[in-house]
């Protein structure tokens, strides 16, 4: 059992594995992750911040998803500040 912290919420969850989204958050997850797809895919070069801004999200929930590794940043350079 791992103890996790959800990114969007920002509880703590029990998990059989290591995770970032507690279960209540699955549907907001999904969402926020496509929404950065199709940014990053207009925008390759953008930074935590300015996609944080532009999606109206943390910066904090944009490098969890990095952190998690679900972010494919192609052929742009993403820079982390
Ligand atoms: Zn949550």
């Amino acid at each position: 059992m791992v103890v996790n912290v959800c990114k969007h919420c920002q509880r703590q969850y029990i998990a059989n594995t290591k995770g970032f989204c507690c279960s209540r958050c699955k549907d907001i997850d999904s969402m926020r992750f496509e929404q950065i797809k199709a940014y990053l895919k207009h925008y390759p070069n953008s930074s935590a911040f300015q996609l944080a801004d532009a999606l109206n999200m943390t910066a904090y929930t944009v490098l969890k998803y990095v952190e998690e590794g679900s972010l494919v940043f192609g052929k742009g350079t993403f820079e982390r500040l």
